[in-house]
């Protein structure tokens, strides 16, 4: 394959030579001048067509793309997904609280997921009627059964099982191996869906596995779900049959630049979980978050100064880490690139927000071009895990967030305002 057949990863691009930067044909010009900034802006063109790289290279078995709402739970996303065929996964009550308000017919698509389940969320579940309970511990089965025997609503869950697979990705975000909190120890799983055979309110109903985020090679997805379908078998000798194998999400992209053929990507780990579930005919779920929405997003913020402290030059951007928050939590690297292409020599630059911390930078010496003050600056693949880990921090409104779909823009969250943060507040005693 040569690279120029390669599709493009993100959906950004100067449209000519000395064109500001668009989204599919849109100018983040205009929607800076429109909206202000700091501002996101998504292209839902490139979500659904992640959405139908997963459908279509599933395509040869039953299936179904549970989209982790946690990415970005932006209301307008997830009406896009739902009405796309995606299902959800979810880790809290208020996030299934998002699918139902959206897609109240989506909930039949729903699994929950999460170590700390309460029972007002459980309640909620169940009332709704989710697809599934991904049950991290046995004490949550315990309340999982008599919440439901509470409720007369029969639960349908799968054990989340660790399967004590490695996964090569930042230490915060890897939850496969034995000493994370997450999931049943695969060796307990068997005795545990015995145990509960007989449950009238409990109905074994899948199993799941979910490994870490920002997974770059399919392998470990493979080695989990190999170990979850030896299980599925033995199980099934044991009049225990499932009907689900939820293989989790974590499928990573490429944050750097150069290209990235996403096609391929998830061809890759199609085969490796394929190969790991043959002769399995049953249903398979897929959780993809990051993958479907990191590259669809920017953050564009403005430059307010840039200044020089002894050896070191700051470019200060009005968006900061209440915006996006990877670069200080993860070291996560973001290409930035002005808005409007800059001549001239590149200098090495450290990129920072406002906020009074020395933790709030978005990059460190990075070569960039010339910017000024007032020039538009785009930082890519942040729509995952960007607007949905963003905070108030220092009193900051948080973003506006734009839709962009054809030739299209929409404002899908306004900025917040002032009134919107103090509202909740109480300065006398009552
Ligand atoms: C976070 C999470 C996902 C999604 O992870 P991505 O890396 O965004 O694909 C899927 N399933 C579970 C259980 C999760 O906790």
């Amino acid at each position: 394959m040569t690279t120029s057949s390669i599709p493009p990863a993100r959906p950004f691009h100067y449209p000519r030579p000395k064109a500001p930067l668009h989204c599919g044909k849109v100018s983040l010009q205009a929607l800076a001048r429109r909206y202000g900034t700091p501002l996101y802006v998504y292209s839902a063109d490139q979500i659904l067509e992640r959405l139908q790289l997963f459908q279509q290279a599933f395509a040869g078995r039953e299936h179904l793309v549970c989209y982790a709402v946690k990415a970005n739970s932006a209301l307008a996303i997830l009406k896009l997904l739902a009405d796309h065929g995606a299902g959800f996964d979810i880790v809290s009550g208020g996030e299934l609280q998002r699918v139902l308000a959206v897609a109240p017919q989506a909930a039949e698509r729903v699994v929950f997921s999460g170590v700390g389940k309460t029972i007002p969320e459980i309640d909620l579940a169940l009332n709704a009627g989710i697809l599934q309970f991904n049950v991290e511990s046995e004490g949550e089965l315990e309340l999982l059964a008599e919440r439901a025997r509470k409720l007369k609503r029969k639960a349908r869950f799968a054990l989340r099982v660790n399967p004590d697979v490695f996964a090569e990705t930042h230490p915060y975000i890897s939850t496969g191996l034995r000493e994370h909190k997450f999931g049943i120890d695969i060796r307990k799983a068997l005795g545990i869906y015995r145990s509960v055979a007989g449950n009238r309110w409990l109905q074994p109903h899948g199993i799941s596995v979910h490994i870490g985020s920002q997974i770059r090679s399919s392998e470990p997805f493979g080695s989990a779900v190999a170990r979850v379908h030896k299980l599925v078998r033995q199980l099934e000798r044991e009049g225990i049959p499932l009907k689900v194998v939820d293989a989790g999400g974590g499928l990573g992209i490429d944050y750097h630049a150069g290209h990235f053929d996403a096609a391929a990507k998830v061809a890759e780990y199609a085969e490796a979980i394929s190969a790991a579930l043959q002769g399995y005919n049953g249903r398979l779920l897929l959780e993809p978050g990051r993958f479907l929405v990191a590259q669809a997003g920017a953050l564009v913020g403005r430059v307010l100064h840039t200044k020089r402290n002894g050896s070191k030059t700051f470019v200060i951007a009005d968006a900061a880490m209440n915006d996006l928050i990877r670069p200080a939590l993860y070291q996560a690297h973001h290409e930035i690139v002005p808005v409007s292409p800059r001549p001239g020599k590149k200098h090495v630059v450290d990129v920072v927000g406002p906020v009074c911390e020395s933790g709030d930078f978005f990059a460190r010496d990075r070569e960039l071009p010339p910017l000024r003050a007032g020039d538009l600056i785009a930082l890519l693949d942040a729509g995952a895990y960007g607007m949905a880990q963003s905070s108030n921090y220092n009193t900051r409104l948080r973003p506006a967030e734009v839709l962009v779909q054809g030739g299209k823009a929409r404002l899908i969250r306004r900025r917040e305002t002032i009134a919107d943060l103090l509202a909740p507040e109480q300065i006398t005693a009552q």
